[in-house]
């Protein structure tokens, strides 16, 4: 099947939520497939974020659960790769589309672990930022259970899973996971492959988050470094390298229109994107919306 073709209704599914709508339209039915990215290690896609399973000796290791609806597919797809249980998930950030499968798979015996801010908005209702969609706080069921402020260790089936708090940037709880036996980074939704990506203002992003947060990536990276995104295929750190480089520009191209003290719908009218659009405007968020979103986190406070 055509990557791009599936990829679009998906994403937009994730970051507008309109996973009921998607789920009742999209035909064939949404299924869960592995992309091997090293030994033991598989990039999982299906509707929501993109997931990396780890298996081994010690049980399997999930980054993300995906929407609660495709639990049980997620599960089948994990005890087809081992005959292990799965004993953790860690999920990047607080948004329903990389946690909405937590009650499921703690209940199948997975401890949830994640940066306390995830946590903290999970238990409280949220507000999602420039789309004014209401989320419900998550069921005691669904929280991480255990919670790390700054970086955590995982020393997990031989490797070394490195978990890293980033400053607020998609939100303030985003972490990456770096894979160390692999060389393979999950950057969560700090970076949309190929797309404008969502950025929550109203829970602490910026676009200068974003960039600095692609910095931290790209410390991290090196030429060989695999790269999960938190939505869009597979990366490399060239491509990373573009999509900071887009980022860069439209903060540039909004930040002069901010200067010059124009409003948010001046700003958008300006269309300070257009010459991105082309390459950057198609499957993510519309032009519009991640101009507006961009203007809000800069003008916040
Ligand atoms: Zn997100």
């Amino acid at each position: 099947m055509n990557t791009t073709r599936v990829q679009i209704p998906r994403l937009l599914a994730g970051v507008l939520g309109l996973c009921a709508v998607a789920f009742a339209q999209e035909r064939p039915p949404i299924e869960i497939r592995a992309l091997p990215v090293g030994p033991d290690l598989f990039m999982l896609t299906g509707a929501g974020g993109n997931l990396c399973l780890a298996i081994g000796e010690d049980g399997a290791l999930l980054v993300d659960s995906e929407y609660g609806q495709l639990s049980p597919k997620v599960l089948a797809a994990i005890a087809e790769k081992t005959d292990k249980p799965l004993r953790f998930v860690v999920n990047t950030h607080w948004h329903f589309d990389h946690v909405g499968g937590n009650q499921a798979l703690a209940e199948a015996g997975a401890v949830v672990v994640a940066h306390e801010n995830v946590r903290k908005r999970m238990s409280a209702e949220q507000v999602l930022g420039g789309l004014g969609r209401r989320i419900p706080p998550s069921p005691a069921a669904a929280l991480p259970k255990l919670t790390f402020a700054g970086a955590l260790t995982l020393h997990w089936n031989g490797d070394e899973i490195r978990i890293t708090h980033l400053e607020p940037a998609h939100t303030d709880g985003d972490s990456i996971v770096y894979f160390s036996k692999a060389n393979v980074l999950h950057a969560g939704d700090v970076y949309f492959n190929g797309v404008y990506p969502f950025i929550d203002v109203n829970a602490g992003g910026s676009i200068d988050g974003m960039i600095a947060a692609v910095d931290r990536l790209l410390e991290r990276a090196d030429a060989d470094t695999k790269i999960i995104p938190g939505h869009g295929p597979l990366s490399t750190p060239d491509e990373l390298r573009q999509y900071r480089q887009m980022l860069a520009a439209v903060r540039e191209h909004v930040q002069a229109l901010v200067k010059e003290g124009k409003s948010r719908d001046e700003v958008v009218a300006a269309r300070p994107t257009r010459n991105l659009d082309e390459k950057w405007g198609r499957g993510g968020l519309e032009p519009d919306a991640f101009t507006g979103i961009v203007y809000d986190g800069m003008t916040k406070r």
